[in-house]
């Protein structure tokens, strides 16, 4: 298991997680805000992953590793949890980041 994985399997979501927050741009798609910190300006920072076992919901969660501009890191997850799919996002502290960021 990778290091992202095990994050998002082992991460409390009654501790630490927080919502996404979504902005209508208006042309039929929503646009993701920083979740921490509100800047607008988020980017994909790594390959996104499947998880199988997590303490938040009971099957599967895409977890997509993200960044914003104002140095913020954190894991965009969408899970499936009895017929639903639900979206949060857990804040990566700095001392785990594992390369989130780009390197150009
Ligand atoms: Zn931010």
């Amino acid at each position: 298991m990778n290091d992202l994985k095990r994050f998002v399997s082992e991460f409390d979501s009654r501790n630490k997680g927080i919502p996404p927050h979504f902005e209508n741009d208006g042309d039929n798609t929503l646009r993701l805000d920083c979740p921490m910190c509100g800047f607008e300006s988020v980017h994909h920072s790594g390959i996104a992953v499947i998880v199988d076992s997590v303490n938040i919901v009971r099957g599967s969660v895409v977890a997509i590793p993200m960044f914003c501009e104002d140095g913020c890191s954190f894991v965009l997850c969408h899970g499936f949890h009895k017929g639903g799919i639900y979206t949060w996002c857990i804040p990566v502290p700095k001392c785990l980041q594992w390369g989130f960021k780009p390197t150009a």
